[in-house]
């Protein structure tokens, strides 16, 4: 699913890490340094920031929101902001910017396309790594990342099915995959 979409955003302007799909279980990608960075994009409220700012689930905001974690699992990956990063020399400015303008295509991409497959792009978590002096988009995008509703129905296609025990974890799964027409 991953490499379906790094296909797409890659045709939309977006650099990945993706060089070739060798078969199913594995992929050429290009060798990069990981920024520490997970960058979290937003477009309705859910999960933590649902709990956070005591609102419920699903409510669309304004415009799309950005957030940072510092990847760092003994610590729970902390919430932090760009002067954090900055100070922490977790990345540059320049860095955080080009994360910045890429995030948010990656949205405006996504959100159109997944639009179009009756499905609402709630939120996801994307990482980036440096290559050759510039920052190019890796890790992966894919339910596991993404928090991903059907439209009318508000059926949860993705992780959250596993994480809050509400089954059928697979059949949503390959929902998604029937949807984007990769099976
Ligand atoms: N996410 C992820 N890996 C993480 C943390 C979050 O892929 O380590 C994704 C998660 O699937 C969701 C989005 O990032 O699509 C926002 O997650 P949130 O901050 O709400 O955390 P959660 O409630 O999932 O713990």
């Amino acid at each position: 699913m991953t490499n379906f979409i790094f296909k797409k955003l890659e045709e939309k302007g977006v650099p990945t890490h993706l060089v070739e799909e060798l078969n199913d279980r594995e992929t050429a990608v290009k060798k990069v340094e990981i920024v520490p960075l997970e960058v979290i994009i937003r477009n309705f409220s859910a999960g933590s920031f649902a709990k956070k700012m005591g609102m419920e689930e699903g409510i669309k905001f304004k415009c799309p929101t950005l957030e940072f974690s510092y990847k760092n699992d003994d610590l729970g990956d902390p919430f932090i902001n760009s002067y954090y990063a900055l100070a922490l020399g977790l990345a540059t400015q320049e860095e955080i910017d080009h994360i910045t303008e890429y995030a948010f295509k990656v949205n405006e991409v996504l959100q159109e396309y997944f639009d179009g497959l009756n499905i609402d792009l709630i939120d996801f978590k994307i990482e980036f790594g440096r290559y050759h002096g510039t920052v190019i988009l890796a890790d992966e995008i894919s339910p596991d990342t993404c928090r991903l509703w059907d439209k009318d129905t508000h059926e949860k296609l993705d992780k959250d099915r596993f994480r809050r025990d509400l089954g059928n974890v697979e059949d949503a799964y390959e929902e998604v995959f029937r949807r984007l027409g990769i099976q």
